[in-house]
């Protein structure tokens, strides 16, 4: 089993580090040939302008258009997930999950917080740290999207869809390895 993580830019090493931890190995993508090495993907965060450059630079646009094992998007990399961004560089939009975002939609650096997160994977509910960083804001959930975390106050701030998972926040950087565990158990386990 392997894990892609686009590698270009963005925090891609501290999502490694959550895989090591997990025992999963994991490779760095920036080709659509490496697309075919591995299980399940992870778009970190970073800055999605840039991340609408290099996809399409890279031709992973249409690749990661139909890609459809289990697909992992954090802060960033939810941002070129979605099917709709509200700004004045909206980049790219690839589509994968029926949400209307807002980039920076709580501010600028200086504004970025911590707060407690409200998990709910599997019919269990859990509570984990949220790193915000220039985060995104989920403001439409559209049909066939399932919230799966939420801020105390009912706050959207994580999404699934089917297998495609979008987060506003950084769990990779409060070292919680939920949603890292959910993806890998999406990967379908082939018998011998
Ligand atoms: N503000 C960044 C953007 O709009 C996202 C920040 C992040 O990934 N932490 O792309």
């Amino acid at each position: 089993m392997k894990v892609g993580i686009l590698g270009f830019q963005g925090d891609y090493e501290e999502h490694a580090r959550i895989f090591r931890s997990l025992g999963v190995d994991t490779i760095l993508v920036k080709m659509p040939e490496h697309l075919e090495l591995v299980d399940a993907l992870v778009l970190p965060g970073g800055e999605s302008t840039h991340f609408a450059r290099i996809i399409k630079r890279y031709n992973l646009e249409e690749p990661l258009r139909a890609w459809n094992k289990p697909l992992l998007g954090t802060c960033a990399g939810l941002i070129v997930l979605a099917s709709e961004v509200v700004d004045h560089h909206p980049g790219l939009t690839l589509g994968r999950l029926n949400v209307k975002v807002k980039r920076n939609a709580y501010g600028r650096q200086k504004d970025s917080f911590e707060a407690p997160v409200k998990v709910y994977l599997e019919g269990k509910e859990a509570e984990i740290t949220g790193v915000f960083i220039r985060a995104p804001r989920i403001v439409e959930v559209g049909d066939g999207v399932d919230v799966i975390a939420t801020l105390k106050d009912g706050e959207v701030v994580g999404v699934k869809q089917g297998n495609v998972i979008g987060l506003t926040f950084h769990p990779e950087l409060s070292g919680d390895d939920i949603f890292h565990r959910y993806l890998i158990d999406m990967i379908p386990t082939v018998s011998p």
